[in-house]
């Protein structure tokens, strides 16, 4: 078994020079510290003892032998952009960076898919998508975020109202084993009830089962023409309010999130990204695609009507890019904005059933208040994925912000939970939120991810110490 690991040497360090190239491969020091860690140092800041950039699959799989022979952990990178500390070497070894790999492929009009290597970053997918009126949906904040992390990590976003998550466009996953073996989970095939579905087990694994090489993802004609609505509402609660009554009409929309005015206020001052609607305590942004200009005006009235006639203060139109883009604007911010207003930040990415929007929101915000915590709810209330972001002021210890936010957590998930939620929308358990996990699934569920780990990684050396813990 795996602990403890081996710690690398020479003899290691000039076996992946050889397998990839010696200008690919830094050790110790040479590492720069961003590699520590990914967007969340919080969840700790670990040093691998090689990092190394692959360019292709049979070097992965190279790599991966070796160190499944040797007992050396290995941890794919991909652009770093996670919010779980998912891409960090816990247990030291080999960082492997994927950045390289971004070839992407001309577009399938057939098939309607287009193929990327694992490095292509999403913005890259999405632009080459475009450039052949074809459409890649889904939209996670980040757009340098590489379509390997996207698929590895189930990557939701802003339109997963109407069009799903990243799985609901993946057609074929090419990947490395943690034996080195390289497999193709499914293929360029609509349906496939072809044995256990893999694929659809390694999307939004975090790197704990596989290396993915290369996927296959489904595209859609893209829409002609879309419109964004802001909603002001005198209070949070009201504006959550508002969401079930969106969603209640006959019109499908691509995006509905909302933001407290604390928090536009908060990316206002930072990051000086002006918001164009200046009422309410809280705003709902509500965003429609359409194939038509008539479906479009259609859905926007019919938005506007119920908005006005369920306490929205008003309700405006950003109808022309500029506008729009200033409303997006701010929304994509908020990260940014509120590291740059605190000393640290924790996160809470609770998805709660779409009918119990407003009573989470109201109850997270009281269950953090009675902590000291300052509390900024915000995000994807279409899909009941509320991030619930927790500030640290100056002011306090690190004793008080550690009790304070492990306690507000618990409540959180507790609170989820007792309303038919998940611990994690989107965001994952990477290592930030391995202990409220096993409290959150249970002992039977946590033997059965144990499991599927050991089916795939017997000797635990990809990702060790991420969603699954064995005890050392
Ligand atoms: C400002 C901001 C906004 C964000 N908005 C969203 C959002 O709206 N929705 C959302 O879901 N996420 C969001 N994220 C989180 C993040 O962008 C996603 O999780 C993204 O999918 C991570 O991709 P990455 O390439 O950065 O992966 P990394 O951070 O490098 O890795 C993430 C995990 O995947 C593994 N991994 C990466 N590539 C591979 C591979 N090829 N094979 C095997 N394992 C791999 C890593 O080991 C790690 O466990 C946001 C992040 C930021 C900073």
């Amino acid at each position: 078994m795996a602990f403890p690991y081996k710690k690398m040497d020479e003899a290691d360090f000039d076996y992946i020079r050889q397998a990839t190239s010696p200008d690919r491969v830094k050790v110790g020091k040479e590492i720069a510290s961003e590699y520590y860690h990914d967007e969340m140092p919080e969840y700790g800041s670990f040093p691998p003892e090689l990092y190394v950039e692959v360019e292709n699959k049979e070097e992965i799989s190279q790599i991966m032998a070796y160190c499944n022979e040797k007992n050396i952990p290995v941890v794919v990178r991909g652009a770093g952009t996670g919010l779980a500390g998912g891409s960090s070497c816990k247990y030291g070894g080999i960082m492997l960076s994927i950045m390289r790999m971004n070839h992407i492929y001309p577009v399938d009009h057939k098939n309607q898919t287009i193929t990327a290597q694992a490095g292509a970053l999403l913005l890259d997918v999405q632009a080459a998508a475009q450039a052949e009126g074809l459409f890649y949906p889904p939209d996670p904040g980040e757009k340098t975020s590489t379509i390997g992390g996207n698929v590895i990590t189930n990557a939701g976003g802003m339109k997963a109202v109407r069009y799903g998550l990243t799985r609901d466009f993946v057609r074929c996953v090419e990947a490395v084993l943690p034996d080195g073996s390289i497999e193709n989970f499914s293929s360029n095939v609509v349906k496939n009830t072809t044995g256990y579905d893999i694929k659809d087990l390694v999307i939004g694994s975090e790197g704990t089962l596989c290396t993915v090489t290369e996927v296959t993802l489904k595209l859609l004609p893209a829409p002609k023409c879309t419109c964004t609505l802001v909603m002001p509402f005198k209070s949070l609660e009201e504006c959550a309010d508002m969401v079930p009554k969106v969603l209640e009409l006959p019109f499908i929309p691509t995006a509905i999130e909302f933001l407290e005015r604390e928090l536009i206020d908060i990316v206002e001052r930072n990051l000086k990204k002006p918001f164009p609607v200046k009422d309410g305590e809280a705003v709902l942004i509500v965003m429609y695609d359409a194939s038509d200009r008539r479906e479009l005006d259609g859905a926007v009235e019919a938005a506007a009507e119920a908005a006005l006639a369920n306490g929205a203060i008003d309700c405006c139109i950003a109808n022309t890019p500029e506008r729009a883009g200033s409303v997006w604007g701010v929304r994509g911010g908020i990260l940014e904005g509120m590291k740059a207003d605190s000393v640290s930040q924790e996160e809470c990415d609770v998805v709660v059933p779409r009918s119990c929007i407003a009573r989470y929101v109201k109850e997270a915000k009281g269950i953090a208040r009675s902590l000291g915590l300052r509390v900024e709810p915000c995000g994807h209330c279409g899909d009941g994925n509320i991030h619930t972001e927790l500030l640290r002021d100056p002011g306090m210890t690190d004793e008080e912000w550690e009790s304070a936010t492990g306690e507000c957590l618990r409540q959180l998930y507790q609170l989820s939970k007792e309303l038919g939620g998940q611990l994690s929308g989107e965001h994952g358990i990477g290592n930030g939120r391995l202990e409220y996990l096993k409290e959150f699934v249970g002992p039977r569920m946590i033997r059965l991810y144990q499991s599927v780990k050991l089916a795939f990684d017997e000797n635990l050396i990809l990702n060790p110490g991420k969603i699954v813990e064995f005890n050392e």
